[in-house]
């Protein structure tokens, strides 16, 4: 990680073998007077990635490729990591986190942060941010599914808008927010639905929580749900997450993965259920032996949407969790982070309920 500043303006030079941006674009990345100072932290992923798989792209060089950023913000860029978002390691993750906390505490002057990712864990990334960022400051996490240089790479455009949605005011306390496409998410309930197509991040039933307009930044709704500011997470002195594994219920799946997690050093597990209904089929026996064993287990549904109800989780056992309407890859999150404070299933409970 490096604390490197750098103002957008670069040299038009080192990007002309990029043949990327138009010059007009570039021209654009003047700052306009008085607008807000917003800091690009950069991690890697195909925004950053040059077709063909060549060598990366700098949080400096993919700056200069969002036409016109200085007419709404004062860009400043840091290169965090530079690799697909798979490879982002846990402990990286808490030190992002740590990093955007350092950011907001140490500078007052600062009105919010974009981060860019890979696509395939972004939605992961977003929430536990949306858990640990501890400021209402703006953190709007931004990526692309084309790789710069191939044809219709839209990193650029997603990268302009997330430095216009984290250099609005309106943009304050509404948690980690997700900027794709013209649309903003919410980073507790944006997922990847599309190995491939652009417009692959959606909030299902939930919808959009706005738009990034030509005219303006338009929100529609707030998330309700603790986070940043009101979230009880607090990483000061965690230096490592628990182990917390993901398992498939699907007709005939055999208990012992469950029994094999446990015994490889699980904390705690999420079970993506069939349904609403948390029998847990032939994965009953395994989870009986987790709950046995003291690992909290907690219920989500593979369905993708919907809710697991507290009650229907509890017939199963004491020390089942019902995720409530997480997606299990959430529910992950949340459970590593709540495994830092408790291991009591009904404090557990709690927060699934709360966030
Ligand atoms: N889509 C990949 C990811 O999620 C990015 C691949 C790359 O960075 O080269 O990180």
């Amino acid at each position: 990680m490096s604390g490197r500043s750098t103002r957008s303006a670069l040299s038009l030079a080192s990007f002309a073998a990029l043949a990327l941006a138009s010059a007009a674009g570039l021209a654009q990345t003047r700052t306009a007077p008085e607008v807000p100072r917003v800091r690009l932290v950069a991690t890697g992923g195909t925004i950053s990635a040059r077709g063909g798989g060549g060598s990366r792209l700098s949080a400096e060089e993919i700056l200069q490729l969002a036409p016109g950023v200085g007419r709404y913000a004062q860009a400043e860029a840091e290169q965090f990591a530079n690799v697909a978002s798979t490879a982002l390691t846990l402990d990286q993750w808490i030190r992002l986190a740590g990093r955007l906390n350092e950011l907001f505490d140490r500078d007052a002057g600062l009105a919010g942060a974009v981060v860019t990712c890979g696509t395939d864990s972004l939605e992961e990334l977003a929430y536990f941010l949306h858990l640990t960022v501890r400021s209402s400051r703006p953190v709007v996490v931004v990526g692309a599914m084309r790789s710069a240089g191939t044809p219709g790479y839209e990193g650029g455009a997603n990268l302009l808008d997330g430095f216009r949605v984290a250099a609005q005011p309106e943009s304050r306390g509404r948690g980690v927010l997700v900027v794709f496409n013209d649309e903003i998410h919410s980073a507790r309930e944006v997922t990847k639905t599309d190995a491939l197509r652009l417009q692959t991040f959606q909030s299902g039933s939930y919808g959009l929580m706005g738009v990034v307009d030509p005219d303006r930044v338009v929100f529609f709704r707030d998330p309700l749900k603790r986070h940043t500011v009101t979230s009880e997470f607090d990483l000061t002195g965690v230096s490592a997450l628990p182990r917390v594994d993901i398992l498939l219920f699907y007709q005939g799946a055999p208990d012992d993965l469950v029994r094999a997690a446990v015994d490889n050093g699980a904390r705690g597990l999420v079970i993506a259920m069939a349904g609403a209904d948390v029998t847990g089929g032939s994965l009953a026996p395994g989870i009986g032996y987790a709950i046995r064993k003291g690992i909290p287990v907690a219920a989500a549904t593979r369905t993708g949407s919907g809710r697991i109800a507290p009650a229907s989780a509890s017939r199963l056992g004491e020390g089942l969790v019902a995720a409530e309407d997480l997606v299990p890859l959430k529910a992950r999150v949340l459970l590593m982070l709540a495994l830092t404070k408790t291991r009591s299933a009904s404090e557990i409970q709690r927060m699934f309920t709360e966030y």
